[in-house]
């Protein structure tokens, strides 16, 4: 617990540290057992203001469960220390086609409830000088998706994310999710998805692009 004030003092630590820029999350000071300790204190707060009891052995220990959750594993894509480890392979073989990688499993937050957003993303990209393992392009989806995110900004970031690391504008995205706060609260509407997408490069001819979207069928 070096170097942070745990008397009241935490949550002055939480606005300046942990950021307000989601392209460029700023969370360095505090290292994950800091996190961890102030999201305790705080999420136990919370409980016992809805009046949960927290001597109670169910209960007990979920602010801990839930802020360890936070730090290492829902929200571990704020952590830029968290970035897939991505080698890029010469192509070699003069691949010049779309490469598509469908029905990625994304599980993701709404920031403005904390309530997931679960989907499918599929993402393409015509290789230029460098290519990819497949299951990188799986890793990149998840590291962005463990945000507390809006679904368009997920889609911009996951392409910015491909065009990166595979140096190429030649990038497409197109994501299909359910979202919670929709299904369970508000219009409590169950049956609604929302569909997001992205096309970069050459994918903005309607030729490739209608490739892409015919191979998701
Ligand atoms: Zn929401």
């Amino acid at each position: 617990m070096a170097g942070m004030h745990t008397n009241g003092n935490a949550a002055e630590v939480l606005p300046e540290t942990l950021g307000t820029n989601h392209l460029h999350p700023v969370p360095k000071l505090l290292s994950d057992e800091e996190k961890i300790a102030v999201i305790r204190l705080h999420f136990g707060k919370i409980m016992e203001t809805l009046g949960l009891d927290m001597t109670d052995d169910s209960l007990r220990d979920t602010p801990q469960r839930v802020a360890k959750m936070f730090v290492k594993e829902i929200f571990r894509g704020l952590d830029e220390r968290h970035f897939p480890n991505i080698t890029t392979f010469g192509n070699n073989y003069g691949y010049s086609g779309m490469l598509v990688e469908k029905d990625i499993t994304l599980h993701s937050f709404c920031e403005h409830h904390f309530l997931p957003i679960i989907g499918k993303a599929h993402v393409a990209y015509f290789p230029g000088k460098k290519v990819v393992g497949l299951s990188k392009l799986n890793r990149l989806v998840g590291y962005y998706a463990k945000r507390p995110q809006v679904q368009e900004r997920l889609t911009m970031q996951i392409a910015q994310g491909m065009q990166e690391v595979l140096g190429t504008e030649d990038v497409a995205v197109y994501i299909e999710a359910d979202h919670q706060c929709v299904a369970a609260r508000g219009v409590e509407d169950t049956k609604s998805s929302t569909i997001t997408n992205y096309f970069g490069g050459r994918f903005q001819e309607p030729e490739e692009r209608q490739a892409f979207l015919a191979a998701l069928k």
